[in-house]
């Protein structure tokens, strides 16, 4: 491809909406433009890097026997009324009626699609097990989009069902994938961890997260300082105790004091001269079974999906200001377990906690040397809290934990007869007995992995593309395109390179050296040739390695094979 007549423009300035590295650098290289908030236009290089990423997820989804379908994006409300999720999956489901006023959905993801087709053309055991799989745009309606493709509104997304007889084959088909997407990171050179996950809104009853570590992802990981434990913030447990008994308290009775608007952890703390591991966080939250307390230490942050686990429940939120009220007498700040007469839940980190301080669930009043043992009503101890950096590993309990960031490029789920037992899909086993299809699901954002590639590599010159997803593995650089002799020499490496199969681009635009140099770093294409008038009356150029910043002179007769070897073609 000669820049010349490449869409391509690139920017000097860095947008000033973009926060993180791959955002800014996809918009100053041209490879995607905004058309709306988290909806984005690829363009050519944009585009031709995205194609790199999905042939080699093609390959190995084929390589695992999965077939490829293409399903519509707009989806009609019946499937999504018969999983249930019409009701629960909330705003970002993009609904829309079609000029009869029949309701649609633009699909978030294809759950429902899969199984109608499934549920229509299997019967029998005979024809299973089966995964389908796609490549295709979804639109999930953020609140607010972000990070340029990172978190769009509009992606694209490989996703994969597969549907088995039983559990063994539904794990067979799990560990097929988990493979798979093992092989296609590796192949698109990221660097990458596989972390346990909370299976979230989509349901089921495990799952696995492959995130590309980066210092500026937006996930945390927890990993084991001396085994292979990694485990998402969200799923990270804490290990258990060896007594889920509470300290014994002496005899004696709480204190209350006067705390007018103190109210956060550090106020509190301040105030009374404790520290936030004296403290006993009381958090008000409604389910669909109730309101539930959650303690915490001071210290400590609630997990969300632990709660939801340890209180049974599928909906948790914390609890409005009237709902904290009307249960604990108080506005926030000011809640504690004391009298409470909802259920309420303890956290294992309070199983070493003696004396400490608590809400008084009376507007500026807290009350001291609080005892849970003696004067709290615990319905339950369980994880419930964040696990942190330091915490004993819950697998070897030898190591600790230590937290690293990453971006997560992909999500495996066993799915169980979720949607199966919901949409009736089922088949007729061996014995003629009708039983619910068991299913997994299985997700690549593509239009991620690009940006987290993006994000792992980057430096402060531009992208650094791993060679295997780069548009174009060389770049031949004439110096000058005004002299025949150096435009001669750079046109016949850029033939050669072309012919031996090797993805060229040259910079044949009539510039200053400087912007093209710029301009080769933002791009990021892996090698560089640059062919100057000095260099040709010795018979060399010189190869740049993006990824490195070496640069070597090569005779000019060498430096197509000196190219094929370091890219290993
Ligand atoms: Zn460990």
């Amino acid at each position: 491809m000669r820049l010349s007549t490449f869409f391509l423009h690139t920017l000097k300035e860095e947008p000033r909406d973009a926060e993180v590295i791959s955002h800014k650098l996809m918009i100053r290289s041209g490879m995607i433009k905004k058309l709306a908030s988290g909806i984005y236009s690829y363009l050519p290089y944009g585009l031709k890097a995205l194609k790199k990423i999905e042939a080699i997820i093609r390959e190995e989804m084929d390589a695992a026997g999965a077939q490829e379908v293409l399903m519509p994006a707009v989806q009609p409300s019946e499937i999504w009324k018969e999983s249930g999720r019409w009701d629960v999956y909330g705003k970002e489901l993009l609904r829309l009626q079609d000029r009869k006023g029949a309701e649609f959905v633009i699909g978030p993801t294809h759950e429902e699609v899969v199984t109608s087709i499934v549920r229509d053309e299997v019967h029998s055991y005979r024809d299973l097990p089966v995964n389908l799989y796609q490549i295709q745009t979804k639109f999930r309606d953020e609140i607010r989009p972000r990070f340029g493709v990172m978190r769009s509104r509009e992606f694209i997304m490989k996703d994969a069902y597969s549907f088995d007889i039983d559990d063994q084959g539904a794990e067979k088909s799990y560990e097929a994938m988990y493979r798979a997407y093992e092989r296609i990171f590796t192949r698109c050179g990221l660097k990458f961890r596989t972390v346990e996950a909370d299976s979230g809104p989509i349901g089921g009853n495990f799952s696995h997260e492959f995130m590309v570590l980066a210092e500026t992802g937006e996930d945390v990981i927890l990993t084991c300082t001396s085994c292979d434990y990694a485990a998402n913030l969200e799923k990270a447990e804490i290990a258990a105790p060896e007594s889920l008994a509470l300290p014994e308290a002496p005899q004696g009775s709480p204190e209350k004091v006067h705390t007018p608007n103190v109210r956060t952890i550090e106020e509190v703390c301040s105030f009374l001269g404790v520290k936030p591991q004296n403290l006993v966080k009381t958090m008000i939250y409604t389910t669909e079974n109730g309101v539930v307390a959650a303690l915490v230490r001071g210290d400590h942050e609630v997990n969300e999906a632990k709660l939801r686990r340890a209180a049974g429940c599928e909906t948790l939120e914390l609890a409005d200001e009237a709902t904290i009220e009307k249960y604990t007498g108080a506005p926030r700040g000011f809640a504690g377990p004391i009298g409470l007469s909802i259920r309420t839940i303890a956290d294992y980190g309070l199983l070493g906690s003696g004396a400490c301080v608590t809400g008084a669930n009376e507007e500026d009043y807290h009350l001291r040397n609080v005892w849970l043992s003696r004067d709290a009503r615990i319905d339950a101890i369980a994880d419930i809290r964040n696990a942190e950096e330091g915490d004993p590993c819950p697998r070897c309990r030898e190591g600790s934990l230590q937290a690293i960031r990453g971006i997560e490029v992909g999500h495996i789920f066993k799915l169980g007869t979720k949607y199966s037992k919901t949409m009736n899909a089922n088949f007729l086993d061996v014995n003629g007995n009708l039983k619910p299809i068991v299913m997994g699901c299985y997700g690549i954002g593509v239009s991620r992995v690009l940006a987290a590639a993006i994000e792992q590599y980057a430096d402060e010159n531009g992208i650094v593309f791993p060679v295997p997803i780069a548009p174009f593995k060389v770049l031949v650089l004439p110096v000058s395109t005004s002299e025949e002799k150096v435009m001669d020499a750079a046109l016949a490496l850029y033939d050669e390179l072309g012919s031996q199969g090797v993805e060229t681009l040259i910079d044949d635009r009539d510039m200053r050296p400087g912007v093209k140099f710029m301009d080769a770093d933002l791009i990021g294409v892996p090698f560089r040739i640059t062919v100057g008038m000095r260099g040709l009356n010795e018979g060399i150029v010189e190869v740049k390695e993006r990824s490195t910043g070496t640069v070597e002179k090569v005779p000019v007769q060498e430096v197509v094979g000196y190219c094929l070897a370091k890219l290993d073609l």
